[in-house]
């Protein structure tokens, strides 16, 4: 244990505990590639047991009046937000990214609960003009039932409070597994929100990915999923929830283009897509990668986007200096290394700069020269990796876009009303940002089409996706 960091256990039956597995994993720090501690996963015994407490949570939290869900959810965003430093600091330990990043992660996760805790109030039905005297005909929206969600480590609060919030604000009960890598800052959050709550209604698991979501899936208990995560992981969970029957909620990363056309402001593009890109240090499933740039301003683009992209400072996310923070873990290392060789094999140019010798870094990477087939084209490289590349027809830079298999958030530059209206129309991506970057917001659906996944977090179609609809026909 260092730095005050402390593995935290399992929270099954409103109670933490330590999980009994046989296996246990080391949590690491990636920007120092240290052991910061150890974490004990759950065994088949702790997953049944947090099975019959979601179903007794979700008993007693339906029962809650909306407007009491809503105060109590509301109590526990005040005990986030007055533990941020806290949680933040757990966040950069485990996770790797800049402080003030883990800051404003624990802020838009508190936010994004508390969109759900005003919206549980708002659960509305509604009443259908009935067709015969003295009878009535009404819609009733009720909770789905006990919830298994899966988050990744990229985005540890967000990720999970999309799922959380929409979850308990809708009246169900919540399983979370976590990601193990990441545990103690979603640990830390969870306790915040699980103190006003009966047994059971939020309950924290880590263990052996595999063996979570089979148990959890296959158990009759369960009655929907939502797992963001990687597309074979996503496919994987859609074939269990299909044989079971089970509704899910997948969000599985993406690829974002961004179309910058003639008439952009340049240096208000780079600046702020920069930011944008390397953010987490590229491990954004929104992140914008593959630039697409009209041809007449080609060279100021490249010459300024790679020169701002290598001034990125790269150090330990506790360092007050560091903008970018190293990738999560090993793998994630070899994997952007490999994308990035493969596309050099295949005639991509290759601009990069540097990066810490020690811990899991890699150096702020723009390719240039990047054909269609290129695999970093289709290949979401999920770290700090940008392409850019010329068009000279809108119609064609759309095309180009569109090749790829994911389609999660995309971004335009421009104020040509034709251009907007084109892209708005063309563009295969669930969130499109123009002249900005804001595509997830709590009030909005965030969610991908094609491999990026289906289905909704946030906005009322977030709530919506934890509810169950019913029709209600009392005839006298
Ligand atoms: P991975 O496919 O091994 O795992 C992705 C996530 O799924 C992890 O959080 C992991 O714990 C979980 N997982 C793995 N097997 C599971 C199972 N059988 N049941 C339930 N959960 C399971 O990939 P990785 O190396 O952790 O991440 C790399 C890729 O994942 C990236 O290339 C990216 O595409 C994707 N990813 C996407 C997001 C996102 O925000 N959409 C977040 C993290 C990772």
């Amino acid at each position: 244990m260092t730095n005050n960091y402390q593995a935290p256990g399992l929270l099954i039956q409103g109670r933490w505990r330590s999980g009994r597995h046989a296996m246990t994993v080391p949590i690491i720090n990636p920007a120092t590639a240290q052991t910061l501690d150890t974490l004990h996963l759950a065994n088949h015994e702790d997953i049944e047991l947090a099975l019959s407490a979601s179903c007794t949570g979700f008993e007693a939290w339906r029962q809650v009046p909306a407007h009491e869900r809503s105060a109590r959810l509301e109590r526990g965003i005040a005990r986030i937000r007055q533990n941020i430093d806290k949680i933040a600091t757990l966040l950069t330990l485990e996770q790797g990214k800049p402080l003030a990043e883990a800051r404003a992660e624990c802020a838009m996760a508190a936010d994004l609960i508390k969109w759900y805790a005003e919206e549980a109030r708002r659960t509305y039905g509604r009443i259908i003009p009935a067709r015969q005297p003295n009878s009535s005909m009404q819609v009733h929206k009720l909770p789905v039932g006990p919830v298994a969600a899966f988050s990744p480590w990229n985005f540890p609060l967000v990720l999970s409070a999309r799922k959380i919030g929409g979850a308990l604000a809708a009246g169900c009960s919540i399983i979370v597994k976590a990601a193990e890598e990441t545990p103690a800052s979603v640990a830390a959050m969870v306790d915040c929100l699980q103190e006003d709550l009966p047994e059971g209604a939020l309950q924290l698991l880590f263990g052996v990915p595999a063996e979570v979501s089979a148990q959890l899936i296959a158990s009759p208990i369960v009655r929907k999923v939502s797992f963001t995560g990687s597309v074979p992981v996503g496919r994987h969970l859609s074939q269990l929830t299909a044989r079971h029957l089970k509704r899910i909620t997948l969000e599985l990363g993406g690829h974002a283009p961004v179309i910058v056309c003639s008439d952009a402001d340049i240096d208000k593009t780079v600046n702020m897509m920069v930011t944008h890109k390397f953010r987490n240090a590229g491990q954004a499933c929104l992140a914008p990668t593959r630039f697409f740039v009209d041809r007449s301003i080609e060279n100021r683009f490249n010459e300024a986007f790679i020169q701002k992209s290598h001034e990125l400072v790269l150090g330990d996310g506790m360092a007050s200096d560091t903008q970018m923070g190293p990738l999560a873990n090993a793998r994630r290392v070899a994997a952007v290394r490999d994308l990035v060789d493969r596309s050099v094999q295949g005639g991509a140019r290759l601009h990069q700069g540097k990066s810490p010798a020690s811990g899991f870094f890699a150096p702020a990477t723009v390719l240039t020269h990047v054909t269609p087939d290129s695999p970093i084209m289709s290949e979401e490289p999920f770290g700090p990796v940008a392409t850019i590349t010329p068009f000279d027809a809108l119609d064609h830079a759309i095309q180009l876009a569109n090749q790829c298999p994911y389609g999660l958030a995309g971004y335009l530059f421009t104020d040509s009303a034709r251009a907007i209206q084109r892209v708005s129309e063309r563009l295969e991506v669930g969130s499109l940002a123009i002249n900005g970057m804001g595509v997830s917001v709590p009030e909005a659906p965030f969610g991908g089409i094609k491999d990026s996944g289906y289905g909704s977090e946030s906005g009322i179609e977030g709530m919506e996706a934890f509810l169950e609809t019913k029709f209600v026909h009392l005839c006298n």
